[in-house]
C-alpha cells in the first residue's frame, strides 16, 4: 500500500483537532485530520454543556486560565466566520448562603487574576431580575457578562468543514494504532491508511495517553469522567441566563441553561468511570439532576424532558491542559488532556499549537487564498416566506418536510449527506432532523431512505452513529414479493 505524505497529521476530529486543522489550513501545509470514528465530533465535543466559559474558575497561571480567556475572546470572530450560533447571554454562579458566598469571592478573585472582563457579585434580587426563574433562596450570585452559549458539535463540524475547504484531508473511520518515528517523519498506521507526517498533533481526547504511548511517551495519563444530562422541550422554560451552582472538586457542578435552539437542559453529573466510551445514562442520575435543577430554578417544568445523554471528560493526570511537544520525540505535539473548558479554549489552543510548530521549525507560509468562511446548511425554518418560496422554486426538495417537529426539509438532509453525514446522528447534528419532541420517532425511517438513496448505503447497513449501531436487522420481504 502506498504511504501518503503529510506535513502535519492531526489525530482526533473533536473540537480541538478540528480547530487546529482549520488554523493550520491558513498555511501552505499538507494536513490530514484523522479520526477513528466515522464522523467528526463524535467524542466529548458531541455531548457537553455548550458553554463558552468566561474563565473565572481556572486556577490563575495555568494554561486553562490563559487559553479559556483568549478562546472566549476569539469566539465572536470564529462563530461569525463559520456561521455557528453564539449567544452572549451571560452566566450566573448562585449562592445559597454565606458558605457559597465565600466561594463566589474566590471565583471573583480568580477571574480578576485571569483578566476576565465584566465580572461582578450581585445580590439575589439583582440576579432574579436578570433571571426570573431563579430560586427565591438565592442570596447572591457571580455574574459573568462574557459567558456565552454555542453549539459544540456545530462548532466542530464547521471548523472541520472550513479546514477541508482550505485543503485539509479528512481521514475518518481510521483509528491510529501505530506510529513509528523514523528520521524522515512519523509513520502512522490509521485503519486502511499508511501515512508519513513531519509532525503529529495528538488531539485524541480521552485516548490521548494511549496515542502518546505509541511513541513510548507515558508522561501523563487520562481518566474518564462521565457527565449525564437531561434535555427539556422548548415549552419547559424560558431561561435567560446560564445558572451554575458553586463548583466542587469534581467540576463546575450541575447547571441549568438554555440551548442556542431554545430548549433547556440540566446537567452534568460527574462520575469517574473505567470504560472511556461509556455514555450510558441511568435513572438515579436523572433523579439527582432533577433535585439539583429544582434547587436552582424551582419552576422548571421537569415533565418536559425529551431525552437524556452523556459525555465523557478527559481528565489529565497533570491537572492542566497538556500543550507541548513530547519529550520522547518533539515531532509529536500534544493538544491533550483537554477537559473543560476545552470547548471554550479550542480556538486559542489552535493558535498555540501553530506557534509551537513555528518554534519547532515548521515552515509556516501563509496561503494567499485562505477562505475563513463557511456557511451552515440553509435552514428552511429560519427563512422568511419570500425566501421559502424562492428556495422551493430553486429546489422542490425544500418543499418536502421530513422532520415535522423541527421543520427540516429533504433539501437540508440531502445537503448534510453531501457534506459527509453517513448516519442518522450525522444528519441530525447537521440539520436538527430528529432533535425535536418525538426524537426521530417519525422522521428516522425517512432519513434512512434518503441516506440509502443519496449515499448508496443499503438500508440494512444504515447506522445510528457508526459501527455497532445498525438500526434494522434485515428485510421482512424482497421488493415484488407478496406481503
Ligand atoms: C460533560 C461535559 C461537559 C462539558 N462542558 C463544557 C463546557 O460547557 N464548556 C467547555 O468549554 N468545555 C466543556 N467540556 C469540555 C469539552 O467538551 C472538551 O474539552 C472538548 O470537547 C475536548 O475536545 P477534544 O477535541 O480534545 O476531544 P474529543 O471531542 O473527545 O475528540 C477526540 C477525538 O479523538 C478521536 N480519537 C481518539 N483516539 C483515536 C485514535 N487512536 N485514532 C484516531 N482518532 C482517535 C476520538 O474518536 C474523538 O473523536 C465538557 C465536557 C464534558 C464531557
Amino acid at each position: 500500500m502506498t504511504t501518503m505524505d503529510y506535513d502535519v497529521a492531526v489525530i482526533g476530529a473533536g473540537v480541538v483537532g478540528s480547530a487546529i486543522a482549520r488554523e493550520l489550513s491558513r498555511y501552505r501545509l499538507d494536513v490530514a485530520l484523522i479520526d477513528s470514528a466515522e464522523d467528526v465530533a463524535m467524542g466529548a465535543s458531541r455531548a457537553n454543556s455548550a458553554i463558552v466559559h468566561a474563565g473565572y474558575d481556572c486556577v490563575p497561571g495555568t494554561l486553562m486560565a490563559r487559553l479559556n480567556v483568549r478562546g472566549n475572546e476569539l469566539y465572536d470572530s470564529w462563530c461569525r466566520e463559520l456561521d455557528v450560533p453564539l449567544k452572549r447571554i451571560g452566566t450566573l454562579v448562585i449562592a445559597f448562603g454565606s458558605e457559597d458566598e465565600k466561594e463566589l469571592h474566590n471565583l471573583l478573585d480568580r477571574g480578576i487574576k485571569n483578566g476576565v472582563p465584566d465580572l461582578k457579585i450581585i445580590s439575589g434580587d439583582e440576579a432574579r431580575e436578570m433571571e426570573p426563574m431563579l430560586s427565591k433562596e438565592v442570596t447572591s450570585a457571580l455574574y459573568a457578562g462574557t459567558g456565552a452559549i454555542t453549539c459544540p458539535y456545530e462548532m466542530t463540524i464547521a471548523c472541520a468543514e472550513n479546514a477541508r475547504l482550505n485543503g485539509v484531508k479528512w481521514l475518518l473511520g481510521s483509528p491510529v494504532t501505530a506510529i513509528a518515528p523514523k528520521e524522515d517523519g512519523l509513520y502512522i498506521t490509521a485503519g486502511v491508511y499508511n501515512l508519513k507526517a513531519g509532525y503529529v498533533i495528538n488531539a485524541a481526547g480521552v485516548h490521548a495517553d494511549e496515542v502518546a504511548r505509541l511513541i513510548g511517551d507515558d508522561s501523563f495519563s487520562i481518566k474518564a469522567r462521565k457527565g449525564e444530562y437531561m434535555l427539556l422541550d422548548r415549552t419547559a422554560a424560558d431561561l435567560k441566563k446560564v445558572i451554575f451552582q458553586t463548583p466542587s472538586k469534581m467540576g463546575k457542578g450541575v447547571l441549568v441553561s438554555p440551548t442556542v435552539d431554545g430548549n433547556s437542559f440540566a446537567g452534568p453529573t460527574a462520575v469517574d468511570i473505567e470504560d472511556k466510551e461509556d455514555t450510558s445514562v441511568c435513572a438515579a442520575s436523572i433523579d439527582e439532576l432533577c433535585r439539583l435543577a429544582r434547587k436552582s430554578a424551582p419552576d422548571l417544568n421537569l415533565r418536559a424532558v425529551i431525552t437524556s445523554f452523556a459525555g465523557v471528560r478527559a481528565q489529565p493526570s497533570t491537572g492542566d491542559f497538556i500543550i507541548r511537544p513530547s519529550d520522547v520525540d518533539k515531532r509529536m505535539v500534544f493538544a491533550s488532556g483537554i477537559c473543560s473548558p476545552g470547548l471554550s479554549s479550542a480556538p486559542a489552543i489552535a493558535e498555540e499549537i501553530v506557534k509551537i510548530l513555528g518554534d519547532l521549525g515548521a515552515k509556516l507560509d501563509k496561503k494567499p487564498f485562505f477562505d475563513p468562511e463557511r456557511q451552515h446548511i440553509k435552514a428552511f425554518r429560519h427563512m422568511t416566506e419570500e425566501e421559502k418560496k424562492a428556495a422551493i422554486a430553486e429546489s422542490p426538495l425544500y418543499g418536502r418536510i421530513i422532520c415535522r417537529c423541527e421543520t427540516i426539509t429533504e433539501a437540508e438532509i440531502v445537503e448534510a449527506i453531501r457534506r459527509g453525514a453517513r448516519s442518522i446522528d450525522g444528519v441530525k447534528r447537521r440539520t436538527r432532523a430528529g432533535m425535536g419532541r418525538c426524537q426521530g420517532g417519525f422522521c428516522s425511517p425517512r432519513v434512512m431512505e434518503i441516506l440509502s438513496r443519496e449515499a448508496g448505503i443499503p438500508m440494512e447497513d444504515i447506522t445510528k452513529f457508526g459501527a455497532g449501531s445498525k438500526l434494522v436487522v434485515g428485510k421482512t420481504r424482497e421488493d415484488g414479493e407478496n406481503a
